[in-house]
């Protein structure tokens, strides 16, 4: 399997995932169609299907022309149905979805959504988290609660850690200045920051980041309680 990354929007960030035998692949969060369509033509891709980890249009919002294109399938949670454009695949929490090319488990993590998944590659050790896991930081509270986000947060921490994280958004820079004012004297995260400046300089994403890496290093894996991070999530909110 092989990841291309594709900037999206402003600082999106969907995911090809190609299985190299015979090109076969999935897009994660297809922000907008075009830089899609885009790659898949370049690189003579057979695109068969959207894994979709929440209903944002900034994660759907390329649904419609590409199943119109390709033809192709739209996987998403089944209580989204409602809200995710062309679903017709539905799954739930701790199925695994499987078919010839790919499979993945789903991992329900609500919180920045209440239907808010993550799709597992336990094979490939691949985690796609969209907007609850960032590197560096977490998503919003928009429907769900802090112990809802907290646990997903917990969750996602439970994953071996050498599982990579592919997330949404390139959010790396800003996150890291707010770890920094919280969490001064981690050296983990120092060495961190210099691998992301440098990425940035070099024009290159700051992504995959690893479970390791965020557990040693991510202000919101480190909160020791719920309370410690509801402080942490409320300060971010107004950094
Ligand atoms: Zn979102
Ligand atoms: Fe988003």
């Amino acid at each position: 399997m092989k990841i291309e990354i594709i900037k999206c929007l402003k600082d999106n960030y969907s995911y090809l995932l190609i299985n190299e035998k015979n090109n076969n692949a999935c897009v994660i969060d297809p922000s907008e169609s075009k830089p899609i369509i885009d790659v898949v033509e370049k690189k003579n891709i057979n695109l068969k299907f959207i894994l979709n980890t929440h209903h944002h249009y900034d994660h759907v919002g390329g649904n419609i022309d590409l199943k119109k294109k390709y033809g192709l399938n739209v996987v998403g949670f089944k209580y989204d149905k409602d809200r995710i454009p062309e679903i017709d695949i539905l799954v739930e929490d701790n199925q695994i979805w499987t078919n010839e090319d790919f499979e993945s488990k789903i991992i329900h993590i609500p919180g920045h959504t209440t239907g808010h998944i993550c799709f597992y590659f336990e094979k490939e050790k691949i985690a796609f988290t969209g907007d609850t896991l960032f590197s560096l930081g977490c998503g919003r509270i928009f429907e769900g609660t802090y112990k809802q986000m907290f646990d997903s947060l917990n969750k996602l921490k439970k994953l071996p850690l050498e599982t990579k994280i592919y997330c949404g958004h390139e959010y790396t820079f800003k996150n890291s200045i707010f770890c920094k004012k919280h969490d001064e004297n981690n050296k983990n995260l120092k060495n961190k920051i210099i691998e992301i400046e440098d990425k940035l300089k070099n024009n290159l994403p700051t992504i995959p980041s690893t479970i390791g890496e965020e557990i040693a290093c991510n202000i919101f894996l480190r909160a020791k309680n719920l309370e410690d991070f509801s402080k942490l999530r409320d300060l971010k909110d107004n950094f």
